[in-house]
């Protein structure tokens, strides 16, 4: 089976065949239909996601289990999945206090970009193993992974659909609700408009915000934020100081929540510098390991600002990834309207050119 595969931080991904091992007992064997693109998976590439190599790229995806290990209670043969990195054992403090996207069974899984049993469960022509991202590597014709990564889901929903809600739906969607809560009738600034950023600015839009401001460079994905319930936006490529925009477009108050969806560094004191007093900051961008950001101490005892980290969306893949799908399914949400490209497998590099040309919601892979 052919696979989208990182050999070196930097050089080009190639599409190799890999040999696949035997399914283990807690495993399943997907057949992947489609998978989405996500900067994680490029940062994964340049190396400022460091990760052991080689390494099947993509960490969203859906497709049929085709096999299932003896001891697989989750899914059946037959049944269409959704694939998501979050992996969690259940049973751990943080899992069982509902934040299973902390749980550090399923952390050290992911990082580890093996199967939780320790083994590798994929060879290349030259027999070296080669390493699943987040423990799947969905840009594959097909993987074998742990059942825990798989939520099962409709029949009738489309794979292409389906497959956003592994990692950008997911986490631009519980940041929403899970994580910053937002309230009927409170405004909201969402910097970065692309595959997460979009689901910020649609789900802040379900939760009936008063006012939601999309920031991006480019015109094209501030179009795309309107159609998902953006009511103002800002080209911050044609302005100096989004702080003071923010502020005079809130009437000087600032907003109640912002949220950061870039990862760049001077972006958190930006989001900071844009919140009312009391108003919340929410970072969800994946920031190089190595970055700092700085924030003005003196507030801290005054403003009553909060600044949250979000991994993941602070998501609860098993409740919330039926919880999109569904809310999709009664028009509330949009999924199709999120992929703006779709590529063969064959053309991933392509795929990752126009990622970071930073103009699309996001690309997905299709396979036959
Ligand atoms: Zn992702
Ligand atoms: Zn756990």
């Amino acid at each position: 089976m052919k696979a989208a595969v990182v050999y070196t931080y930097g050089s080009k991904i190639e599409v190799v065949d890999l040999e696949l091992g035997g399914v283990g007992p807690n495993d399943i064997r997907v057949k992947i239909k489609a998978s989405g693109l996500c900067h994680s998976d490029v940062s994964v590439q340049t190396g400022s996601l460091p990760f052991p190599l080689p390494m099947v790229l993509g960490h969203e995806g859906a497709g049929i289990v085709t096999e299932v290990g003896s001891n697989v209670s989750l899914t059946k043969v037959g049944d269409h999945v959704v694939l998501s990195a979050l992996i969690h054992c259940g049973n751990c403090d943080n899992c069982i206090k509902g934040r299973p996207n902390l749980c550090l069974w399923g952390l050290n899984t992911i990082f580890g970009g093996k199967n939780p049993d320790g083994s590798l469960r994929l060879k290349d022509a030259q027999g070296k193993e080669v390493y699943q991202f987040a423990s799947i590597g969905t840009l594959a014709e097909e993987l074998i992974c742990h059942e825990k990564h798989a939520v099962p889901i409709p029949k009738d929903v489309s794979f292409e659909a389906a497959c956003l809600t592994g990692c950008g739906v997911l986490t631009g969607m519980s940041a929403v609700f899970n994580r910053a809560k937002v309230e009927a009738g409170r405004s909201v600034v969402v910097i970065g408009c692309g595959g997460v950023g979009l689901n910020v600015i649609q789900s802040a839009a379900a939760a009936n915000a008063g006012s939601i401001i999309a920031v991006d460079l480019h015109q094209e994905k501030l179009d795309l934020a309107v159609q998902f319930g953006a009511t103002a936006v800002v080209n911050s490529s044609k302005i100096k100081d989004l702080p003071a925009t923010i502020m005079e477009m809130t009437g000087g108050l600032g907003a109640d929540y912002v949220f950061e969806v870039v990862g760049v560094p001077e972006l958190v004191r930006q989001g900071w510098d844009s919140l009312k007093i009391d108003g919340t900051l929410v970072v969800i961008g994946v920031h190089p390991s190595n970055s700092e950001s700085s924030l003005p101490a003196g507030q801290f005892s005054t403003s009553e600002k909060t600044l949250m980290s979000c991994l993941y969306g602070t998501s609860r893949p098993t409740k919330d990834i039926p919880l999109a799908i569904h809310m999709y399914q009664q028009g509330k949400i949009k999924l199709d309207e999120l992929i703006t490209h779709r590529f063969a497998l064959e053309d991933i590099n392509d795929a990752v050119a126009k990622m970071n040309s930073g103009k699309d919601g996001r690309g997905i892979v299709v396979f036959k």
